[in-house]
């Protein structure tokens, strides 16, 4: 099955937005086996995008187009692509009255002109929208189809992945099956240097980097005919990457790091407690926001100045005299102070400078000291974190988290 994508709008053209859909689009489309050999984009212009729409009928089976479905004259596709394809748009009073209360639960009222969100063929199959006003439609004909998208992107997105994706998979005969490999300690582009051979000769199944903060998903997607068939696919080239990579690969089931955390307690049968200066409590929130957590996770403090810390977790002031609160020693006895105070298998704790302002010349802001203290000891880790102070709260979190996660099954 062939498939294009139009992109329409001017600002588009003007290079006023980044075509974010055309990359989306693209990388879902890849692991499916449907092929895409045109992208198109054309402005708000009703007879240049009728031509496009004509050119991408005439080559492909089914056409996606991005944007242009909103209230305003400009917004033309709908219209133009009803007509390229000889059809009538009527009023659909169940998408009307959705439209209307979708402004109403916003305290606004909805204006005449958005009537014409709510105009579809008589055939169409309406594509839902809960992210906005738009919904969005396929319009099929002469065994083809076209498959209309509002523009913006966190309105698209849901849209393509739950609903045209699985209509373009049941359309040309085949599933999909992912797993999704968790990284965590190595940067995207250092992750796709290293796989590079493996990502690049993968067809299927196909290998495709995501990162957010801190973290790196690769999703492992097959096209298959059943979940068998998939996981046939897919594990060996696990395998792969875990050879490849080793030890930073957490989980390959898509789990958080939290999580997987969080079921290596429960099986291991330990119990946990952290002492958290600048993570301020998202530790202890990482843990409790799993229900079940009760099974292990006991206490937490949050010891954010100095007296706390000599007060609730039993630090030196003598350490925090000589060598400060951010300090190798300081992260050793809070978390070993509160596994004692606990009565806890492990006990995790953080210290750092979070900033933007402090730090010291040795110790710059990013500076942050991870403990775990276990029945065996205790391994403290320095970390030169990057970033605002909210991200470098929360990849001290993760890295407290990747601690315990690499220390649990062995203590
Ligand atoms: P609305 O109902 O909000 O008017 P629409 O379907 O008419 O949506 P457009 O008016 O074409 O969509 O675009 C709305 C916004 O969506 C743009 O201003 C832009 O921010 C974003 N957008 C549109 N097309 C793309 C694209 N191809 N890639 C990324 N963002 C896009």
């Amino acid at each position: 099955m062939i498939a294009e994508l139009i992109c329409v709008g001017t600002e588009l053209l003007m290079g006023q937005i980044l075509n974010t859909n055309a990359h989306f689009i693209a990388k879902e489309l890849a692991p499916s086996g449907i092929d895409m050999y045109h992208q198109v984009v054309v402005g708000d212009n009703p007879k240049r995008l009728a031509e496009a729409v004509r050119t991408a009928l005439s080559r492909a089976d089914v056409v996606l187009l991005s944007g242009g479905l909103g209230p305003t004259d400009d917004d033309l596709t709908k219209e133009t692509v009803a007509e390229a394809l000889g059809k009538e748009l009527v009023l659909f009073e169940n998408e009307w009255n959705g439209i209307v209360s979708y402004f109403e639960s916003r305290g606004r009222t909805v204006a005449p002109n958005n009537k014409k969100q709510a105009m579809f063929p008589k055939d169409a199959i309406i594509l839902p929208n809960p992210n906005g006003t738009a919904p969005g439609c396929i319009m099929e004909a002469e065994g083809k189809a076209a498959i209309l998208m509002p523009g913006p992107p966190r309105e698209l997105r849901p849209m393509f992945l739950n609903h045209v994706l699985p209509y373009l998979l049941e359309k040309s005969g085949h599933r999909l099956y992912s797993r999704e490999v968790r990284i965590f300690g190595m940067g995207e582009s250092d992750v796709t240097y290293r796989l590079d051979e493996l990502i690049k000769h993968q067809s299927n199944p196909t290998i495709a980097p995501y990162a957010k903060t801190g973290e790196v998903t690769l999703r492992v997607t097959a096209r298959c005919r059943d979940d068998a068939e998939g996981e046939a696919l897919v594990a060996p080239v696990i395998a792969q990457i875990r050879a490849t990579i080793g030890d930073v690969v957490y989980d390959t089931n898509g789990r958080e790091l939290a999580e997987v955390c969080h079921h290596a307690l429960i099986d291991a049968g330990k119990t946990l407690a952290v002492a958290e200066s600048c993570t301020g409590g998202r530790l202890a929130d990482a843990f409790i926001n799993y229900p079940g957590s009760s099974a292990y996770f006991v206490e937490g403090d949050v010891t954010y100045s100095n007296d706390a810390k000599m007060r609730r977790l039993g630090v030196r002031k003598e350490t925090l005299d000589t060598v400060g609160a951010v300090s190798e020693e300081c992260a050793r006895e809070m978390a070993e102070g509160c596994r004692k105070a606990a009565g806890t298998d492990f006990a995790l704790s953080t210290t750092g400078y979070a900033g933007p302002d402090g730090g010291e010349p040795d110790k710059p802001v990013g500076t942050v000291f991870v403990a775990l203290a276990g029945r065996d000891g205790t391994v403290v880790k320095r970390l030169n974190l990057f970033g605002d102070r909210d991200r470098i709260r929360h990849t001290a979190t993760l890295n407290a988290l990747d601690l315990l996660r690499r220390n649990i099954c062995t203590k």
